[in-house]
């Protein structure tokens, strides 16, 4: 029988249903191959006894043939998702040992469907940055590659990509404000969606930019991806942002086919200086789609080089009035000082990283008196250009686009950004044009270079259309084929 940790979602459902192995069981093998990877810096936080709690319950219910649709299902949480009564750090030291007396309305939906928490994933702070080397907790380290450089995972979703491809969770939660999904998951080999801004709540999970950030599932396969979001999304009260629409069975559409649609090759992708491998790969996704019955077609997105400086605007504005909430009174880090101000400048000072005030400064400087119009409003206007590209392009029949997911694979740790920042924020050339338009987009991994490391197409979505993103997404994995993991080297 394959190893418990490698099962894919819906293998351990059905194993479960069958009762061919038990919830405690799956829940023990992964807290066991969690303890064993410590050198990966995945999980910040393990909850081995949660998870064996909530386990036995679901073992409980399984013998009572009442299993819901994730039961007994281990998940690993990113760490912005705030989860009552175990302490959520967002990757930050300001936190400090923020325990919340709630649970994030994404983490509640997945245990209202009877998944189990292994623990907290390792993330960039604030989910700033395409790396994982901004968490005050340290840099994560990608399962791929160990010939002596230690490689990326991406980022800022670097711990649930890192642990869904080393098999310490069947499946994690992330978030995508800029890429944060898709770029780990084709860093990984795993799949990974940023749904439709609105088909999530954001409700419970710390805000970075709140106009574009999205939760997602990162899976070892585009059926679990599937399963996972359907779980996690639905309308909330709690977040008026949320749409008010049913969430379709996404897990049906998976083996749609993609015969008689239309996929957009958008010319402006093809940036300079793109390595003729990714050019090699995008080229061979469209072939893979054409094969399989869909009609290619050539379009324009004209505002794409736009999308990245403006995206560096809206981003940080966003951030900087978010991130003002952390002051040392309230929760959190506190550095006492000699009067309020004092007080909230040391806490400040000592509980954000560099990544984090950075943005606080660029955020605060284009929406000072003066640069606002210069700055902020024209990247408003771009981004509504970005999104008219979009419905320009699908209002023509076209159903989804298909891009590279990055521009290159993994690089290695300590490699990227530390002279320039610019040099790391170029990682989401491909992706984050789909969070300024709130459309959905998929990566799914599609190959491995040279090097042997995965490479990771991107099909980007219609508005609440996610649906045919699955069923795409899993013609490009049928015709790759999984792309697995060497044998793990740190064990
Ligand atoms: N890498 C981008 C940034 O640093 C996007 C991050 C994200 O999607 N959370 O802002």
């Amino acid at each position: 029988m394959t190893e418990l940790t490698h099962l894919t979602i819906s293998e351990a459902r059905d194993g479960l249903k069958a009762k061919s192995f038990s919830a405690t069981e799956l829940a023990q093998a992964h807290v066991d191959a969690i303890a064993k990877a410590r050198a990966l810096n995945a999980y910040v936080l393990e909850t081995p006894e949660k998870a064996l709690a909530m386990a036995k319950a679901s073992d409980e219910k399984l013998a009572k043939g009442e299993g819901r649709a994730l039961e007994g299902i281990p998940l690993g949480i990113k760490d912005l998702f705030c989860t009552e009564g175990v302490v959520s750090t967002a990757g930050s030291k300001i936190l400090g040992n923020f325990n919340p007396p709630y649970e994030s309305t994404v983490t509640r939906n997945l245990w209202n469907d009877g998944a189990v928490m292994l623990g907290k994933l390792n993330m960039d702070e604030f989910a700033m940055g395409s790396s994982n080397e901004t968490s005050a907790f340290g840099p994560v380290v990608s399962p791929w590659r160990n010939d002596g450089t230690h490689l990326v995972p991406g980022g800022s979703s670097g711990g649930s990509a890192a642990a869904v491809a080393a098999h310490l969770c069947l499946g994690a939660t992330a978030t995508d404000t800029g890429g944060s999904i898709r770029q780990p998951a084709a860093f990984t080999g795993t799949v990974g969606i940023k749904p439709t801004y609105g088909r999530v709540s954001r409700w419970g999970t710390v805000a970075f930019a709140s106009s574009l950030d999205q939760a997602g599932p990162i899976t070892r396969t585009v059926r679990d991806a599937a399963i996972m979001l359907r779980s996690m999304s639905g309308p909330d009260a709690k977040d008026t942002t949320c749409a008010d629409l049913p969430v379709p069975d996404f897990e049906a559409a998976v083996s749609r086919g993609v015969k008689g649609l239309k996929i957009g090759i958008p010319k402006e992708y093809r940036v300079d200086g793109m390595s003729p491998e990714i050019e090699k790969l995008w080229h061979q996704g469209t072939e893979w789609l054409r094969a399989a019955g869909a009609e290619i077609v050539e379009v324009s997105l004209p505002h794409t080089k736009y999308a990245l400086p403006a995206y560096y605007i809206v981003a940080p504005a966003e951030a900087s009035s978010n991130l003002a909430r952390y002051d040392g009174v309230r929760y959190g880090l506190r550095e006492n000082g000699k009067d309020i101000v004092d007080l909230y400048e040391k806490t400040r000072a000592a509980g954000f990283g560099r990544e984090v005030k950075r943005r606080i400064m660029i955020g605060t400087y284009v929406l000072s008196a003066g640069y606002y119009d210069a700055y902020y409003v024209r990247a408003q206007k771009i981004r509504t250009l970005i999104k008219r590209d979009f419905e320009e392009v699908y209002a023509k029949g076209v159903h989804a686009i298909l891009t590279p997911a990055t521009p290159s694979a993994a690089f290695g740790i300590g490699e990227k950004g530390s002279g320039d920042p610019v040099e790391m924020y170029l990682n989401d050339i491909f992706t984050v044009t789909v969070n300024m338009a709130g459309l959905p987009g998929i990566a799914v991994p599609a190959g491995l270079d040279q090097q042997g490391l995965p490479l990771g197409l991107q099909l980007i979505g219609r508005a609440f259309d996610e649906e045919t993103l699955f069923a795409a997404g899993q013609v490009i994995e049928d015709a790759a084929g999984r792309i697995i993991l060497p044998q793990p080297w740190w064990a």
